[in-house]
């Protein structure tokens, strides 16, 4: 389901576009195709002119049918035989050709599903990321001035007696950890809010699979393994008996399970756009990514995540057929998911900054993707304290094509298109855990404030206080 058509009209483009998002392997693949394809047309001629020529001979050969006696020596009985061999020996060629051809449409079709979405006009080329807008003030905008005290969260919550990532190594090794008492209980408040937030405004609640097929990862553009050769996801072994059917993985975001509940589904224009927020569990191998945040809860193997996924009408269905409202629109979820993000956070009390990702920074499906960054003490030393709490991607029909998800347009002529899908996160807890620890922490007081919002969720509980 791929747009061939335009791969091959516009291979320049896409060429940049690898280029331009670090695919360097992938950037010949447009010409590739094209040089496929016009291998796979000269293979259609003949196959064409081999069919025409078996038409011809099975007309000669129901002439000679009607006609012949079937005598042993009736030179008719020869032409039949002769016929006969002919037959098979094109028949012979043409199932041949008709194999070469399937394996080049493979081959097509697989360079294809792994070229990039297309980059937006919004995002900036190359890799450097642009500021967009800044939340809430500055905890310590005058560092050197300053005589707070910061601590990072690992000391916070190893004193609170709320993290434990030494017993965790024994169990699964670095890279987990134990929420315990508030601490487990924030995680479980922080889920909770964030879906009031998203119910509140229309997103419905769904508890998503945590395996699934590893075709339906690659075709959401996760694959095993990133542009880079890291491993990016856990796969799963197979018992004896499973062992032909379809590989699976540990997803690492509800994304993936979220887009594939409508694959191979016909939505109804009525029913766009369509907002889930999901819950699970995320399991990432980050091989080659821990090294520079070894120590707790910042890049972690295993985390909760509250993940917003929705469906829209496409951007290029022919507007005259059909209006569209304003909310209907791909551009209009993306700024609801961000203002969505931008309530949670600002509320929670961080200290955040919106940045427009460059193309480097895109990944295979987005076309557009904007990453929120919270500020945490303990990473003044990187990044000035910045680390990344949520990403917003708008996909296009990178997701759709690959997944056979679409959508119906009553309006024009029940026309069938692919619709566009977003995603974005609404909690990742690990690190919003830590920034609200290492933010709110009074090293005087030996005590973490809990932000407000949360106090419902976690029996009006106002501070988590150590000894
Ligand atoms: P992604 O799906 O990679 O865009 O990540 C979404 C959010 O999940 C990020 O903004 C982070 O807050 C969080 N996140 C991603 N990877 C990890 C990890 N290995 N450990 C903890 N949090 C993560």
């Amino acid at each position: 389901a791929i747009d061939l058509k335009h791969i091959r009209q516009n291979p320049g483009l896409y060429q940049q576009n690898c280029i331009d998002r670090n695919y360097a392997a992938h950037s010949n693949s447009p010409y590739r195709i094209i040089n496929l394809h016009e291998q796979w047309l000269a293979l259609q001629q003949s196959a064409r002119s081999l069919r025409e020529h078996n038409n011809q001979l099975r007309g000669k050969l129901a002439k000679a049918a009607s006609r012949s006696g079937d005598a042993e020596g009736d030179p008719l009985t020869h032409d039949k035989e002769s016929l006969i061999n002919e037959a098979k020996v094109v028949k012979a060629e043409l199932s041949e050709i008709e194999d070469k051809e399937a394996l080049l449409q493979e081959e097509i079709e697989g360079l294809a599903q792994d070229l990039p979405n297309l980059s937006s006009t919004h995002t900036p080329v190359g890799t450097e990321a642009e500021v967009t807008e800044y939340i809430n003030d500055h905890p310590d905008p005058d560092p050197a001035q300053s005589d707070r005290t910061w601590r990072s969260h690992v000391h916070i919550g190893t004193e609170l007696g709320i993290l434990d990532f030494a017993g965790a190594a024994h169990t699964s090794g670095w890279g987990w950890y134990y929420l315990i008492g508030e601490g487990a209980m924030l995680e479980q408040a922080l889920v909770q809010y964030a879906l009031a937030v998203a119910r509140k405004r229309g997103w419905k609640a769904v508890a998503p699979p945590s395996l699934v097929y590893s075709h339906i990862a690659s075709a959401c553009g996760f694959q095993p393994r990133d542009q880079h050769g890291e491993q990016q996801t856990y796969a799963i072994e197979q018992a004896e008996k499973d062992k032909a059917k379809p590989a699976l993985v540990l997803a690492g975001t509800a994304e993936i399970p979220l887009a594939a509940m409508k694959a191979n589904q016909t939505l109804g224009d009525g029913e766009l756009p369509l907002k889930t927020v999901g819950v699970s569990r995320c399991y990432r191998a980050e091989a080659g990514a821990r090294g520079v945040d070894t120590k707790g809860l910042y890049r972690v193997h295993e985390f909760t995540k509250v993940e917003m996924f929705a469906w829209t009408l496409p951007d290029n269905s022919e507007q005259e057929h059909f209006t569209r409202s304003m909310d209907s629109s791909s551009d209009a979820i993306f700024e609801e998911m961000l203002s969505m993000q931008k309530e949670i956070l600002e509320s929670l009390g961080l200290h955040c900054r919106i940045i427009e990702m460059p193309t480097t920074d895109l990944g295979a499906s987005a076309t557009r993707k904007r990453d929120i960054e919270a500020f945490f003490p303990s990473r003044r030393e990187k990044d000035a304290g910045w680390g990344e709490v949520t990403s917003t991607s708008m996909c296009t029909d990178y997701q759709t094509r690959r997944l056979h998800t679409r959508v119906r347009l009553e309006k024009a002529g029940r026309k069938l298109e692919f619709p566009y899908t977003l995603n974005g996160t609404a909690v990742a807890v690990p690190r919003v855990l830590a920034a609200i620890l290492e933010n709110h922490w009074d090293d005087a007081e030996c005590a973490v404030t809990i932000p407000e919002v949360l106090r419902p969720y976690m029996g009006g509980l106002e501070k988590i206080q150590g000894h």
